[in-house]
């Protein structure tokens, strides 16, 4: 037997919490259980046409060799249209990336500007990745715990308050997972005032489900406070906005002397994002977004019937969500009931681990997001299978004493 060789690196990192709960559910399907995934972070909705066309187009045009590191020309015009349209803010072609998704590109960011003992400021509840990137790029997340009570977003004062002199980048994720939270322009005025006073402070606006949202208009730091553009990524990507998971693209914006270390991590690493990715996302970025409407009003119906179902459960409690497509349910109410086979439930992993065992229902416990005490759902499922879900949902909360 080889004893495996790890760098001591590995022991900064974990797996995601999200890919653990998929390959849970992926085991017990293999193993004959219907089981309904809630945790994956995902629209079910299929790419839209068009768009799927184009990197079809691209195979048969023979799109399929290397292009640029960060993107086509082609591409990188899209993008700066596209920041120039919808967030008025004005790049250059020395101003943009493409990578393999925004996950890709924040964990560039991360390394190529974080010295060990750096310190970086995550609002919790957070997107389960930050502060693994984090350590891997071996500086130190400085958590801000957001509250319900607060619509979950990060307080100007809290945001002064943990800002030191060893403070490197503040990550900001609006509409945001997993509470859905979304900043208004005076919320995000507010954290902008904050910044302005601390130049060695670096701004990540992660963008990405900046379409998922029921009626709240969007705004992003660097529009809201363009003083703050030398300072501030942006960073964006076509996995939410036009359901491209697996497609593998997204995009930032920022000062060159940082998309220039992104693009040099990229080509000792990954080298450009997929040719054939690369023209669907012209398509998707190019074509607008008319079609958004129609998932928006389906996704809020979903939400809607979710959270009547949540609401019905006693012990669970939440708020409606303004954006992206998951519902941050307050478990706490449960604390101390018992599951028909004697186990207690002690905290919101129990109760994750107990609606998988108990209901096949996949969803991800608040300790993962940096937030005990609540379950995220994510609702972006067949209508069919939602229902179902709640219903069992509901069913083994009531068979809890
Ligand atoms: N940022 C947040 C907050 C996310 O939830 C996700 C994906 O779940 C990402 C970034 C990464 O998206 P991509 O698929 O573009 O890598």
């Amino acid at each position: 037997m080889f004893t495996p060789l790890l760098a001591q690196r590995m022991s900064r990192v974990r797996p995601s919490p999200t890919a653990e709960i998929s390959d849970k559910v992926r085991a017990l399907t293999a193993a004959g259980h219907s089981v309904i995934n809630l945790g994956e972070g995902e629209l079910d909705f299929p790419t839209p046409a068009h768009i799927a066309q184009a990197g079809i187009e691209a195979i048969n045009a023979g799109e399929t060799k290397y292009t640029a590191v960060p993107g086509s020309a082609r591409l990188k015009q899209a993008i700066i249209d596209k920041f120039s349209r919808e967030n008025g803010l004005s790049y250059n072609a020395g101003e943009v990336i493409a990578g393999a998704g925004a996950k890709q590109l924040i964990f560039n960011a991360l390394m190529a500007t974080v010295n060990p003992g750096d310190e970086v400021i995550i609002a919790a509840p957070y997107w389960v990745s930050y502060p693994d990137m984090v350590s891997l790029a071996e500086g130190e997340t400085r958590v801000v715990q957001c509250h319900e009570a607060d619509g979950w977003k990060l307080q100007p004062a809290a945001l002064e308050a943990a800002i030191t002199e060893r403070t490197r980048w503040v990550l900001l994720n609006s509409p945001n997972n997993p509470t859905g939270a979304v900043y208004s322009e005076a919320e995000i005025k507010a954290l902008t005032d904050v910044l302005l006073r601390h130049e060695h402070v670096l701004i990540l606006a992660d963008d990405i489900y900046e379409h998922t949202r029921f009626g709240q208009a969007f705004f992003t730091p660097a529009q809201v406070e363009p003083l703050l553009l030398p300072r501030t990524l942006t960073v964006n990507g076509l996995s939410k906005a036009f359901s491209m998971t697996g497609w593998r693209i997204g995009y930032a914006g920022g000062p060159k002397w940082l998309v220039d270390a992104l693009q040099v991590l990229q080509s000792q690493s990954t080298s450009n994002p997929s040719s054939i990715s690369q023209a669907a996302a012209i398509a998707a970025l190019d074509g607008g977004t008319g079609f958004i409407g129609d998932w928006i009003g389906r996704l809020a119906e979903r939400r809607d019937r979710v959270l009547a179902s949540i609401q019905r459960i006693n012990g669970l409690t939440c708020a409606m969500p303004e954006g992206a497509f998951y519902l941050f349910v307050n478990c706490q109410g449960l604390y101390g009931k018992q599951t028909p086979d004697g186990k207690v439930i002690a905290d919101d992993f129990d109760f994750a681990s107990y609606l998988l065992d108990a209901a096949k229902v996949g969803t991800v416990h608040g300790s993962a997001f940096g937030t005990p005490g609540y379950l995220r759902i994510a609702y972006a499922v067949d209508d069919q299978l939602l229902d179902e879900a709640c219903q069992r949902i509901e069913a083994a909360c009531g068979r809890l004493a």
